[in-house]
Formats: C-alpha cells, sequence, structure tokens
C-alpha cells in the first residue's frame, strides 16, 4: 500500500507493480481532475532534473542523484513504448552571477570531467549570445547536457496511466490512521477518512508535506513523528508569455537556464510557442506571499527586457516537505513493514524513481526493520 500520489508515491506505486506486486494507491486526491493535486509538490513543479551540476559530488545524495538521471531515461524510453510519453529537454545552463560562483563552477567542471562527465565551461562572450539574453551581469556559465527538465504533471498521468492499465488498485481516501495487524505476517490496518479501511504487509509513507501529520497519528505516542521532523517550504512559480516569438525560437537556449537559483524553462510546447516557466520562491511555511514574486520577476533586479516585458498567464504554488537536520531526502524503514519515502524538498521529481527502487528493495529484501529503534504500537 503507498501513501500518497505525488510523484514520489506513484513512482513507488508504479515500479513495485511492475515487480509483480499487488499495490493500493491511497490519496483523497485521486477522486478529483487533476486540478484537485494542485497543491501537492508534484503538480507544482518545475521539473528541473539537476544531477550533475549538484554541488556535492560524493555521498548518498550524489548517489540517488545519479541513479535517477538513469532511471528517467530507461523509464520514460519504457513508458514511450507502451503509449506513456514524456515530453524532456535536455540541458542545463547555470548561470555565474559572481566571481565565486565562478570560480566554484571551475573547481567543480574539472573534478567531473576528471570523472568523465561531460560538464563544460561557457565563458562570458558565449552567453552574451543567447538569444534571449540573459541577465547581462552573467559572467559565464556551467553547462551540463545531460542534465534536464521534464513536466512533471506529464510523468505523473503517464505513470499513473499505465499502473492503472496494469491493475493498479486506488483508493480516494485520506488516511488518517495505521495501526500495526497483530500476527505473525505482520502488516498495517489503514483507516480512512471517509470510514475505508484497507490492509497490506508493506506501506510505504509518500504523503510530501503531509508525512509529518500522518507520522503523529501512527499510535505511537508520536516517537516516529519527532524522529523524522519535516517542515513545510512554498514555492510559487509563474508561466509568462513573451511579447514576441524569440527570434530563433529559443534555439540558442541549451535548455533550462539557472540565474541564482532561479529557474528559467523554455516551453515552446505551451499554447502560442512563445511561453516560459519561471520559479521558484523558497517561503518556509504553509502560506504564500505575494511580495515573493518581485525578486522572481526581476531576477532580483537583473531581468532583461524582454522578461520585465513578458506577461504572466498562470501563477500556482505547491508544497515542499524538508527535513529538520537531516540531509533530504528521508528513505527509511522506520518500522517493521512501513517504510519512509518523505523529505524530498527541492528534487523530489529528480529522486523520484531512485527513491521507488529503494522502497523496492526494501520490500523484496524484507528487511523488515533495520532500524536499531523497535516499533512499539503501544508506548
Ligand atoms: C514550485 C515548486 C517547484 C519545484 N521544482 C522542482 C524541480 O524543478 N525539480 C525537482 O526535482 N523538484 C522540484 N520541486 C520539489 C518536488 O515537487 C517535491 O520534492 C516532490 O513533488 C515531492 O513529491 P511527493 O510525492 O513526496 O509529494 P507530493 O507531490 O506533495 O504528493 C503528496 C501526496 O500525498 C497526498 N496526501 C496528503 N495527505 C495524505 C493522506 N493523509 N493520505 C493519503 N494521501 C495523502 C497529497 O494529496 C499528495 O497528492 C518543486 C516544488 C515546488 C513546490
Amino acid at each position: 500500500m503507498v501513501l500518497g500520489a505525488g510523484l514520489v508515491g506513484v513512482a513507488c506505486a508504479w515500479l513495485l507493480q511492475r515487480r509483480g506486486h499487488r499495490v493500493l494507491l491511497v490519496d483523497p486526491a485521486l477522486a478529483g481532475p487533476p486540478d484537485a493535486m494542485l497543491r501537492n509538490g508534484s503538480r507544482a513543479a518545475l521539473g528541473v532534473l539537476m544531477g550533475q551540476v549538484a554541488h556535492r559530488g560524493s555521498g548518498r545524495g550524489w548517489r540517488l542523484r545519479q541513479q535517477s538521471l538513469a532511471l528517467w531515461r530507461s523509464w520514460r524510453a519504457d513508458l514511450a513504448r507502451r503509449g506513456y510519453p514524456i515530453a524532456y529537454r535536455p540541458g542545463l545552463l547555470m548561470l555565474a552571477a559572481s566571481g565565486n560562483q565562478l570560480e566554484h563552477q571551475q573547481r567543480l567542471a574539472l573534478e567531473r570531467q576528471r570523472r568523465g562527465l561531460p560538464l563544460e565551461l561557457w565563458s562570458r562572450e558565449r552567453v552574451a549570445e543567447l538569444d534571449p539574453v540573459v541577465p547581462a551581469a552573467a559572467l559565464g556559465g556551467l553547462f551540463s547536457p545531460d542534465d534536464g527538465q521534464l513536466d512533471p504533471g506529464q510523468a505523473l498521468d503517464a505513470l499513473l496511466a499505465d499502473a492503472n492499465a496494469a491493475g493498479l488498485g486506488q483508493l480516494a481516501d485520506r488516511a488518517v490512521a495505521l495501526e500495526p495487524l497483530t500476527g505473525a505476517a505482520g502488516g498495517w490496518r489503514l483507516q480512512g477518512e471517509a470510514g475505508h479501511v484497507a490492509e497490506a504487509e508493506w506501506v510505504v509513507l509518500a504523503a510530501g508535506a503531509a508525512t509529518p501529520a500522518l507520522l503523529a497519528r501512527l499510535g505511537d505516542g508520536g516517537t516516529l513523528a519527532t524522529t523524522w521532523p519535516m517542515q513545510p517550504v512554498l514555492g510559487q512559480a509563474l508561466e509568462l508569455e513573451l511579447p514576441a516569438e524569440p527570434a530563433n525560437g529559443w534555439r540558442p537556449w541549451p535548455g533550462a537556464v539557472v540565474w541564482e537559483g532561479i529557474n528559467l524553462i523554455p516551453r515552446p510546447d505551451r499554447p502560442g510557442g512563445r511561453r516560459l516557466w519561471l520559479g521558484a520562491t523558497l517561503e518556509p511555511g504553509r502560506e504564500a506571499d505575494g511580495a515573493a514574486l518581485d525578486p522572481l520577476r526581476s531576477l532580483g533586479g537583473h531581468a532583461p527586457a524582454w522578461l520585465k516585458a513578458a506577461v504572466p498567464v498562470a501563477h500556482w504554488q505547491g508544497l515542499r516537505a524538508r527535513p529538520d537536520g537531516r540531509p533530504a531526502p528521508l528513505l527509511e524503514p522506520i518500522a517493521p513493514g512501513l517504510l519512509l519515502a518523505g523529505g524530498h524538498y527541492r528534487n523530489g521529481v529528480l529522486l523520484a524513481p531512485a527513491s521507488a527502487t529503494w522502497a523496492v528493495e526494501q520490500v523484496e529484501g524484507k528487511p523488515r526493520c533495520s532500524q536499531a529503534m523497535p516499533f512499539d504500537p503501544n508506548m
């Protein structure tokens, strides 16, 4: 049973099902049109897959990123073969806004090139040739051809449609309680808000920013909720329409462009052919602040004239779950038969395939609980 139909939960459900397991996906938003899921992090995401330009080049985070980049390639091919294509635009150009960033990029390029990764340093002159123009203050850039961007809504729909065609079980209800089953086989009983009850040997908790609330309802005295704390961080994003079609139809842009953490993503596939996604804000908490859009729109005072003249045609927001005091994501077997797949913060789209692979390994390896912490429902 998988709780939460964001990209992480749907990827887990899809992969578990493809491995031959019987899966029930539970999410209240499954009842409605996709709009009902607007506030889930996944449908709000921009879909940037930032793998090879990641700051840290070692450790678990790095391995998960590399694994996910490779998995997205094979998952997209697999889904497209069965009639569920996911649009993907390769290439990511990180602009350098300061001397420090330029030096960092130079070090990163050298280090990654030594490992055979195809990162390229672009000179100030080369980035100045881009059309539409990028901020004039850009001192250069780091280009990664193997990173890129996919449409997260389309990815969700493709995985769900493929899993549904193969008989995925769905329950449109909000999980309000989860209790361990007694008996040798173990497992869990779910109580839904609308009165549904379901049982499963394994449960994957993938409810995004709602996961802490679910953890708090596990009947263990709140131990798991305090052991795995997470905070919501809201993000706003915009779809803009350019005043005129870029002279060369975005062709000189090598993919998504990143300026000071803000993503500029050409969407020539959207109506009219001259749209751009711009985002996202980082706002601790659950409430959006309209004023946070100003630095986004103005690129902190560096927006070129074409960007200032672009007209917003859509504005949306979503929540990310950021782990407290631990690196993202939280992939943990937190009790016998209970897997936490949460806290993906800013990289849940990228990391969904590696997270699903981890969940499958747990279920198939049957490590009932690798935590030293015993789970006592009567605590
Ligand atoms: C504006 C924005 C831009 C982003 N851009 C990127 C990006 O470019 N690249 C990237 O990799 N990541 C990006 N992210 C982060 C990414 O979206 C998240 O890390 C990812 O969506 C997390 O997925 P999830 O499945 O864990 O959670 P979610 O997508 O939030 O899904 C959780 C699901 O759980 C369901 N749920 C809640 N409570 C319950 C319950 N009690 N019972 C059952 N189901 C429940 C909800 O309805 C929801 O559908 C962005 C996020 C935002 C907000």
